[in-house]
């Protein structure tokens, strides 16, 4: 039985997240609710002109109604093709190519389109890393990665090259939350590919990891490529890692192209999961965190022992104008998100330090419904001091040098009941008010 093709586009996004594509071309689910898990390492091709065909057609973009030619997982998959419908939905876009991890993504993202001798401006503040692929890995290739900071958005102009072929943001940034301007940054960057040809223009790669596509879709914003891990808000359990990269339908086939060579396809199991699980329950999830976040932001702002509160949705947030023009959700309201960056007060850089470990000490053993531990985006509450521990190798004071303030916490909120956070947050501060 064929189904009948219904017009997916005139529902709403939150709507559009639990069904899909309609009809899914890549799986016959006429009399399945939920698609069936589909793991194959290989396909049986019919004859070999159905293989020809395959191998000539598995990199083009999906056509809607069009039976795909499965040949071999790492080529195309129906499960993580559905996934892949469902994120290009959450993000506006055309096209999602997933990836076993977000570092993977972020690999493809920003090497698929590099030549020998290309160069990378890059925010300064991006994911840990992200900062060492680029300082580190592309770096031993000659490929040359400038920073700047794009706060400013003209900062990247005096950096740009006849060999600039990506710029590569972050925002809101980790862990401060700073924002970047993104329509004025893309505005300049308009300006200078409006005089080059299409094999030269400089690509704009966003990582969005931080708002998810329910707070924050950078496409609207003029951005040619979004990156996802998928790890952190898509998912949302905190049990699958995957990577996506979202563009444009013309970007597809040399992404494809990329992913069957360097490898990281997604493995079907763990995009059904994401799909089923993570992706249909994205808009009642973030809206849920975000209510507790606020309260959370509220809470820790009123306490004398923290110095600043970061939090998007804080009108005492610096760039609090610049995060209601950019963080919005699928109805148009603002959606600062769900994380928050704040600093406890010390007589000096030591002593807030030692105040950060403190009180991730006293968490770790006392706290039910915060846990100490990297990552963000899940159910549960999950907290983390970088100055004691992702960036624990410098001392204080080159910490403070490096914009990370050495008794800055990250949180990312789950969906608990927010007293209950909040208690355990007091019960924290409070031992940390009583050390001497
Ligand atoms: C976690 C994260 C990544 C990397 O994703 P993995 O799935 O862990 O590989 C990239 N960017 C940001 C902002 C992240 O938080």
């Amino acid at each position: 039985m064929v189904l009948k093709k219904i017009d997916d586009k005139r529902y709403s996004i939150p709507t559009r997240l639990i069904y899909g594509q309609s009809p899914a071309s890549e799986w016959d689910y006429t009399h399945h609710v939920i698609p069936p898990i589909t793991t194959s390492s290989t396909f049986r091709l019919d004859s070999a002109g159905r293989g020809a065909k395959g191998f000539a057609e598995f990199s083009q973009p999906p056509a809607p109604g069009h039976q795909p030619i499965y040949i071999y997982d790492r080529f195309g998959e129906p499960t993580v093709d559905m996934l892949q419908h469902a994120l290009a939905i959450a993000e506006e876009q055309e096209s999602a190519v997933t990836f076993t991890t977000g570092m993977a993504a972020v690999h493809a993202a920003v090497c698929f389109a590099l030549n020998k001798g290309s160069e990378i401006i890059s925010h300064k503040t991006v994911y840990g890393c992200t900062y060492s692929l680029f300082t580190t890995w592309l770096n031993k290739l000659g490929i040359k990665v400038h920073f700047c900071d794009l706060t400013d958005p003209k900062s990247f102009l005096a950096l740009v090259n006849e060999n600039t072929r990506v710029l590569y943001l972050e925002s809101p940034a980790n862990p401060n939350l700073e924002l970047i301007d993104t329509e004025t940054v893309i505005k300049e960057l308009n300006k200078i590919n409006a005089k080059r040809t299409e094999d030269k223009k400089i690509l704009s790669v966003f990582d969005n990891t931080f708002a998810t596509p329910y707070c924050q879709r950078p496409a609207k914003h003029g951005v040619d490529i979004v990156v996802h891990s998928l790890t952190k808000g898509l998912c949302g359990f905190g049990t699958d890692m995957g990577g996506v990269v979202i563009t444009k339908q013309k970007y597809h086939e040399a992404l494809i192209l990329f992913r069957k060579d360097f490898g990281g396809m997604l493995a079907p199991i763990t995009a059904w999961h994401i799909m089923v699980y993570g992706i249909s329950t994205l808009s009642l999830r973030v809206p849920r965190q975000q209510q507790n976040a606020l309260k959370v932001a509220q809470f820790l702002l009123s306490h004398p022992l923290v110095e600043k509160v970061s939090y998007p949705g804080l009108p005492s947030f610096p760039q609090y104008e610049l995060a209601q023009r950019l963080l919005r959700d699928y109805d148009g309201e603002f959606a600062p998100g769900f994380m928050i960056y704040f600093v406890l007060k010390g007589d000096n850089a030591e002593h807030s330090k030692m105040r950060g470990e403190q009180m991730m000490n006293y968490i770790a053993q006392h706290a039910y419904a915060i846990t100490l531990a990297v990552s963000l985006g899940q159910l549960r509450t999950l907290i983390e001091h970088p100055g004691s521990m992702t960036h624990v190798s410098y001392p204080a004071s080159e910490q403070v040098a490096l914009g990370i303030d050495p008794g800055g916490i990250r949180m990312a909120v789950g969906i608990e009941a927010p007293q209950d956070i909040i208690a355990d947050l007091s019960a924290a501060l409070e031992h940390v008010k009583q050390q001497v």
